[in-house]
């Protein structure tokens, strides 16, 4: 039995939440460090170790922790109150520019997590249309409710089998998963459910399985199979938007769909979701619309200025073009790396976003399972104790913040030359 603090802390919390934790994700085993404060790239540990970030809490922290400018007008908004269940200026503010953002979204919804985006966005994609079942890519991750804890059945269109228990079967039933960059599953399935598939739910990068891009004219083909079937396109771009571009995927690869969702990075790193669409969609959500959506903390003053700031630096101060150089050049690096030690891994990533897979890089869910996960975990501790934080799996993406310089770049790439080996 060691002594220090987070293993003393989980002991208790074990006793306290399942797992020891509240979400899934973080019980990192034996047990995970416990952090006592956070700023700029890094996090600090009980036990007062400094980590490197590239977590950065699974997204939402582009700026990295604690930036001036969202503390500032945090602080800002706490000192005017912080929930005040009517409407604030702030709302009106921060939706005129998103909706200038992504011209896909005429109107949007606010909620207080990306589950809950998708949820809504499935629940009036299925009131527009008066359809039940729902089409949405296998390792494709939009949160953890009912329609989406679904995994894939053996075939390519075969019917939903919950992924969790608790998931009514006839819930599951209505889910229909298809391999992503495959356009003839996606067809198929269009085909074979005809009249019966409300909407095509979809991350347009992969990034709940590590990131997968999307092959050249993917995307193209589901926006155009989709129109020809008339079902909605949603895409989940909890992850992607304002990271890819300001605009999202949707914007980087020039593909419009029928709904968005949009959470993590949109909120500051406090929690928030978005759901926009085309106006005849949104306009069917209550009070305009018979389509339910409510929630006590709708629009959050506090989200919504942690949003605004983080907006002005995204939009300010040339951050995503600096970011987006800053990954190509590591990933270069990694890719130099993983070729000077004789392995064949794979660097894969767009953006800010990157990943080492220990494999062959994946095209879809089935590929991505084939990499060496143990062997992953096993490098994932040994760069923990050379100091940088990867997320503790195989299959989560690895994020870089506007405050990860040149040093903190180079040490990382050192601690990779060092650990990647066993
Ligand atoms: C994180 C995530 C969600 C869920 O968002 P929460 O705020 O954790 O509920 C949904 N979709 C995607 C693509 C995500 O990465």
């Amino acid at each position: 039995m060691t002594s220090d603090a987070s293993s003393q802390l989980f002991e208790v919390a074990k006793r306290l939440m399942p797992g020891g934790v509240s979400s899934p994700v973080r019980a990192i085993s034996p047990y995970p460090f416990y952090v006592s404060r956070a700023e700029g790239p890094h996090l600090w540990t009980k036990e007062g170790q400094r980590l490197i970030d590239y977590c950065l809490a699974y997204g939402p922290m582009i700026l990295g922790h604690r930036h001036p400018l969202v503390m500032e007008r945090v602080v800002k908004q706490l000192e005017q109150g912080w929930l005040y269940g009517t409407p604030s200026e702030l709302e009106v503010s921060l939706a005129k520019r998103i909706v200038g953002h992504y011209p896909s979204i005429d109107m949007l919804r606010f909620v207080s997590t990306g589950t809950e985006a998708t949820m809504a966005a499935l629940r009036i994609a299925r009131g527009y249309t008066g359809r039940d079942r729902i089409v949405k890519v296998e390792g494709g991750f939009h949160g953890a409710h009912d329609a989406v804890l679904v995994k894939a059945g053996s075939g390519a269109t075969t019917l939903g089998v919950p992924d969790s228990l608790g998931v009514p079967k006839d819930t599951a039933k209505n889910t229909i998963q298809v391999p992503y960059n495959d356009l003839g599953a996606m067809e198929a399935a269009l085909t074979g459910f005809d009249g019966e598939v409300a909407a095509v739910i979809m991350e347009p990068v992969l990034g709940n399985i590590g990131p997968v891009l999307p092959e050249p004219g993917y995307l193209e083909g589901a926006r155009r199979l989709t129109e020809e079937h008339g079902v909605l396109l949603i895409f989940d771009e909890v992850i992607t938007g304002f990271r890819l571009s300001l605009g999202g995927a949707q914007a980087r690869y020039g593909v419009v769909p029928d709904m968005t969702t949009l959470g993590k990075i949109i909120g500051g790193g406090f929690p928030i979701g978005v759901v926009g669409g085309r106006r005849e969609l949104m306009e069917m959500v209550a009070p305009s619309g018979g389509i339910y959506q409510a929630g006590t903390f709708n629009g959050s003053p506090v989200s919504l200025a942690a949003g605004m700031a983080t907006l002005d630096v995204l939009e300010g101060e040339r951050t995503l073009e600096r970011l987006d150089s800053v990954g190509e050049d590591l990933r270069k690096a990694l890719a130099q790396i993983v070729e000077d030690l004789g392995l064949s891994y794979s660097v894969v990533g767009t953006a800010s976003i990157f990943k080492i897979f220990f494999g062959a890089a994946p095209k879809n869910y089935a590929e991505a399972l084939r990499c060496d996960k143990a062997g992953y975990l096993a490098f994932f501790r040994r760069m923990l104790k050379a100091g940088v934080f990867l997320p503790p799996s195989q299959y989560e993406t690895n994020f870089i913040s506007a405050a990860h310089t040149d040093d903190v770049i180079n040490e990382t790439l050192e601690a990779y030359k060092s650990n990647l080996l066993g």
